[in-house]
């Protein structure tokens, strides 16, 4: 369970290196007002991955200029981190058992000159323990609230019995797990 459930992130994550395989490894391919995130459910624990551009999360695509934007990019970390953005079945009986978040592109550079099309994001793993994770029948996206300028969110989702994508957005949060 534990080396498929691994698998499958270690996948995901090449695959959104693929996106930048002709260019550098910063963020250069996301879009502005969208995130992504990716969940796998299994009986015994669930992993989500989560990007969204730094302009969907902060308003902004560069190290903190100011004590306020500095303030909103550990809030909005925090909040990243926390997981109660992501709101899984009861009865699936999931706890958060760790999180991971990095902000790569916001990192304070020597210089202030900019270059043109550079951009940053905020990406978190999060990993659950579930009592019965394989039958969560839906999950709802509540990222809207931190992020005020997301727009959509693109979801793919894999449970022991199939898997699917959608795309949520502010009014409709809902994710059903079924083909
Ligand atoms: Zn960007």
């Amino acid at each position: 369970m534990r080396r498929q459930l691994g698998f499958l992130v270690a996948v995901w994550a090449a695959s959104a290196a693929g996106h930048d395989a002709q260019r550098r490894q910063t963020p250069s391919t996301h879009v502005h007002g969208t995130a992504e995130l990716h969940v796998v459910l299994e009986e015994t624990g669930a992993t989500a991955v989560l990007r969204i551009a730094g302009m969907s999360a902060v308003g902004f695509e560069r190290a903190p200029r100011s004590d306020a934007e500095r303030g909103r990019l550990d809030r909005f970390r925090s909040a990243v981190a926390s997981a109660g953005w992501l709101a899984l079945p009861a009865a699936a009986g999931c706890q958060l058992s760790g999180s991971n978040v990095s902000a790569p592109g916001f990192e304070e550079t020597p210089s202030h000159e900019e270059t043109a099309g550079e951009h940053a994001e905020i990406r978190a793993t999060l990993r659950y323990r579930c009592a019965n994770g394989g039958s969560a029948s839906e999950l709802s996206v509540n990222l809207f609230e931190p992020a005020h300028e997301l727009q959509t969110v693109r979801v793919e989702w894999i449970t022991p019995l199939s898997q699917g994508g959608a795309v949520v957005e502010r009014k409709q949060r809902r994710v059903r797990l079924a083909p």
